[in-house]
């Protein structure tokens, strides 16, 4: 069994370094992950410079693009055969409702399975406080159930795990789907010293989640690991056949 390893908070993160020690009993780790941080990129691929890889150490590497490089360079340039598992995170933050599609921890997901292999996406929801050793608890079971039944094709794993001393202290594992939740704009408007407005998108949280647990925000709210089965596949199925009535 190997397992590629990525992030989006860098390759010195310490999220990365317990997911790598969580996964360490189920196979052979092979790290390659952003040389900085580089959050909320999204699925962003380098395609307009060239990049370049460091080795750190035995089946450790860095590389100075995004999480989608990293990926694509660890099944085309480290690897000498595709891996069996990509695994991303452990994200130092929360991916929930319609956050992920800003993550680059769940782009590395997504990469994962657009390229075919069963991938998990793994996230620490607490911007402070909380254990990335009690997370990497949750990363093992998740991933060794992974390794022993498989994804659907063009399906990936989202998990999200509250903050915890323990891993008693979690109420259990919840399979869900993505929540709805409202944001503010979260845009600080100012004045530099040279008189030019500028703006910063800081935090957007209202706060207001939806309160049923089968949805990820709510079920983390509420003490559980949280499991979401993300599809590839963005087509609005249901609106499909409405939208051919259209005359377009
Ligand atoms: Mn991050």
């Amino acid at each position: 069994m190997r397992i590629l390893v990525s992030n989006d908070d860098g390759v010195h993160a310490p999220g990365l370094r317990a997911l790598v020690d969580a996964l360490a009993p189920v196979g052979r780790v092979v790290v390659v992950a952003p040389d900085r941080e580089r959050s909320a990129v999204g699925h962003a691929l380098t395609l307009h410079r060239p990049l370049r890889l460091e080795r750190i150490r035995p089946d450790w590497y860095a590389v100075d693009g995004t999480p989608t490089d990293c990926v694509h360079l660890g099944l085309h340039g480290i690897l000498d055969r595709p891996p069996d598992l990509v695994v991303a995170g452990i994200n130092h933050g929360p991916n929930l409702s319609t956050d992920i599609t800003y993550s680059g921890t769940v782009a590395v997901a997504l990469e994962g399975a657009l390229l075919g292999l069963p991938s998990v996406a793994v996230s620490l929801a607490a911007d402070r406080g909380g254990r990335f050793e009690v997370a990497g608890q949750a990363a093992r079971r998740v991933v060794e159930a992974v390794a022993g039944r498989g994804l659907p094709h063009g399906t990936f794993l989202n998990v999200n795990v509250p903050p915890a001393g323990r891993w008693e202290d979690l109420a259990g594992i919840r399979i869900t789907r993505q929540g709805r939740r409202e944001f503010g704009s979260g845009v600080v408007e100012k004045v530099d010293p040279r008189g030019r407005t500028y703006y910063w998108i800081g935090s957007r949280e209202l706060g207001r989640v939806e309160d049923d647990l089968d949805a990820d925000v709510a079920a983390v709210g509420a003490g559980w690991v949280s499991v979401t089965p993300i599809r590839t596949d963005l087509t609005d199925h249901g609106f499909l056949e409405e939208l051919g009535r259209w005359a377009l």
